[in-house]
């Protein structure tokens, strides 16, 4: 495999990913808090990790990828209660639309997808832990993680103990030893309706000793990649390192891979653009292609300006790479045009650069399109597959011969004026998935985005 580095949020510099001896490789990336649909700004990690195992599989690695499911949270009890449904018939509902949403970009699911409510018997053993080694302290049945008695906290983040807000507000900063301790359990509350037992009473677990105990069950302490998006790093990730660091006298992870944030801009055509953009509501206006081409275009610790006019340049490139393969034929591609298929796994091996491989995969498609000799398509599809979009390269993408005669019969109601007949048939053509496009030499079908 080749030598594959990535930028570590703790060390700050570029670092060697180091497998396993059996070449096992384990990401950890937080996932989402189910009080709502998820929006598309949740969606990039999803995308990022999935494709970064894609890549990592593809130099023979093997990858096991966790992204939890937070479904005990405020958030939870405060969306449920004015909707007069139980937090937990909230989460169920919001967890199965997580899964049908992501599903939808056809990028397959994690390896795991722990929940913290079925998570509670690692959480408590790993609190006690830290009861234990003096590093938490129980008040009235809540616990606080003791912040100054971790002489390496503050290391992710970098800022100084005293700078640093855990933003739990006045809750529970009376009882406190110290503002900078944060709740690794809460008691039981007035109106809130899931409760579960400790030795220390009857509550419910904090937010960062969830995401600390589902990574060391499912991966073990000391894993390659801890990832998340980069509004985690405080006090999100910071906490999650100080919990294992001194539970366990270990590291958490080796390295931390953080993305950057998506950018809403002002102006809004279609309907999924603007500040709040469920994920559903972009794949139904420009598809899974289109979304995945938009975060792969750009390297995934920038922040991204996510606006009408970037989703117009990715359906653009989605419909070059399409137009580009139907030229290709099937079989190997010719070994001069290796330099071009090189560089994308050369970008993808330094800090995952997408950005680079995707512009050099379309050096290969301009290459491609000047040869007179037939192309194969081999190297192209072995670069789209690592993307995820390899559907873009399939040479079954020809409509059928029963699309072709629904597509005639258009013409022919065309032909004889009867429009509402011709609107019917090309609309029964979208709904197989074909779009009628008016070309000099006729109509043809194209392929719409899934
Ligand atoms: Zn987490």
């Amino acid at each position: 495999m080749a030598t594959v580095r990535i930028q570590d949020t703790l060390s700050g510099e570029l670092r060697e990913l180091t497998p396993r001896e059996d070449g096992h490789v384990g990401i950890y990336a937080c996932g989402p808090t189910v009080y709502g649909r998820i929006h598309v700004g949740n969606a990039r990690p999803y995308v990022v990790f999935s494709l970064l195992k894609r890549f990592l599989e593809h130099e023979g690695l093997d990858v096991t990828l966790v992204v939890n499911i937070t479904d005990v949270n405020d958030k939870i009890y405060d969306a449920a209660r004015p909707l007069g449904i139980s937090s937990a018939e909230l989460a169920d509902e919001m967890v199965a639309h997580y899964r049908t949403d992501t599903d939808r970009l056809g990028l397959g699911r994690p390896d795991a997808e722990p929940l913290a409510s079925e998570t509670i018997e690692g959480i408590v053993a790993l609190i006690a832990e830290l009861i234990d080694r003096g590093h938490a302290y129980e008040v009235d049945g809540d616990v606080y993680f003791r912040v100054r008695s971790d002489p390496n906290y503050g290391s992710l983040s970098r800022r100084a103990i005293d700078e640093m807000n855990q933003g739990e507000g006045v809750e529970g900063s009376e009882r406190k030893d110290d503002p900078l301790d944060f709740a690794l359990w809460k008691a039981h509350k007035e109106g809130e309706d899931s409760v579960w037992f400790a030795p220390w009473g009857r509550g419910r677990p904090g937010w960062h000793i969830e995401c600390s105990a589902m990574a060391e069950q499912l991966l073990g302490v000391g894993f390659q990649i801890h990832g998340g998006g980069n509004d985690l790093v405080f006090p999100h990730h910071e906490n999650e390192a100080a919990q294992t660091r001194m539970a366990r006298d270990a590291e958490l992870a080796e390295i931390w891979m953080h993305n950057g944030m998506l950018q809403f801009g002002e102006e809004k055509m279609a309907k999924s653009v603007g500040n709040v953009a469920p994920l559903h509501d972009v794949l139904d206006d420009v598809g899974r292609n289109a979304l995945i081409m938009l975060f792969a275009g750009a390297h995934y610790r920038q922040p991204m300006a996510f606006d009408d006019m970037r989703l117009m340049e990715a359906l653009g490139r989605v419909a070059r790479v399409r137009d580009a393969a139907r030229s290709l034929v099937d079989g190997e591609s010719p070994p001069d045009m290796r330099p071009q298929r090189d560089a994308f796994f050369a970008a993808l091996a330094d800090d995952f650069n997408t950005a680079r491989a995707v512009g050099a995969m379309f050096e290969w498609i301009r290459e491609a399109n000047r040869r007179d000799a037939p192309v194969g398509r081999a190297d192209l599809v072995e670069m789209l597959s690592v993307l995820g979009l390899e559907n873009l390269a399939e040479s079954a993408s020809e409509a059928g011969a029963e699309e072709q005669e629904l597509l005639e019969q258009r013409q022919a109601a065309r032909a004889a004026g009867d429009y509402a007949q011709a609107d019917r048939l090309r609309d029964e053509l979208r709904r197989r998935g074909w779009e009628v496009r008016d070309g000099p030499v006729g109509p043809k079908l194209v392929a719409l985005d899934p």
